[in-house]
C-alpha cells in the first residue's frame, strides 16, 4: 500500500467553522478515495507525541494547544501518489500563499489554524495512519 495513501485531519477551527464537508467534497472530487474516517479529540499527550518532530520548534506549545483545542475529524486517502498530490490540495502552509483551489485558500484562517494536515512523506502516512486507526478500521 505504501505510495498510495496518505493521513489528513481537519483541524479543530475547520470543524468549528462547519467546513468539513466542504473539506470532504475537495478531496473526494480530487479522486481521492477516503478509505477511513473518525472524529475524535486528542489528548495533550497524543498532540504531543504527533508533533514531537516540531518540539524545538517556536510555534509547538501554540500547535499543541490549538489542535487539542476541540474534535478533529482523521482520514486516510487513497490515490496514486497520494502524499504529494494531496499536499498539492492542500496549498502552502501559510494560506496567505495558498493557491486558487486549495483547501487551505478556501477554508484557512492563519498560519496556525490552517484547515487541515497533510502527511508529508509515505513513511509518515504510515506512521499516523497507525497512530489514528487500527487494522480494521481502514477499509482500502
Ligand atoms: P501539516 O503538517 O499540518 O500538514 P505542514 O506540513 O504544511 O502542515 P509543518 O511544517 O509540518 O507544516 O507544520 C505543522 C503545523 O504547524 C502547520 O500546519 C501549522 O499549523 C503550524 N506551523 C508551522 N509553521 C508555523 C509557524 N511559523 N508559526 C505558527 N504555526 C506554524
Ligand atoms: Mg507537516
Amino acid at each position: 500500500m505504501a505510495g498510495n495513501i496518505t493521513l489528513t485531519m481537519i483541524k479543530p477551527e475547520a470543524m468549528r467553522n462547519n467546513v468539513a464537508g466542504g473539506i470532504l467534497k475537495m478531496i473526494q472530487d480530487e479522486g481521492f478515495k477516503i478509505i477511513a474516517l473518525k472524529m475524535k479529540q486528542l489528548s495533550l499527550a497524543e498532540a504531543e507525541e504527533f508533533y514531537a518532530v516540531h518540539k524545538e520548534r517556536p510555534f509547538y506549545d501554540e500547535l499543541v494547544k490549538f489542535m487539542t483545542s476541540g474534535p478533529i475529524m482523521a482520514a486516510v486517502l487513497q490515490k496514486e501518489n497520494a502524499v504529494e498530490n494531496f499536499r498539492n490540495l492542500l496549498g502552502s502552509t501559510n494560506p496567505e500563499t495558498a493557491g486558487e483551489g486549495t483547501i487551505r485558500k478556501a477554508y484557512a484562517t492563519n498560519l496556525t489554524k490552517n484547515a487541515a494536515h497533510g502527511s508529508d512523506s509515505d513513511e509518515n502516512a504510515q506512521l499516523e495512519t497507525s497512530f489514528h486507526f487500527s487494522e480494521k478500521e481502514i477499509f482500502g
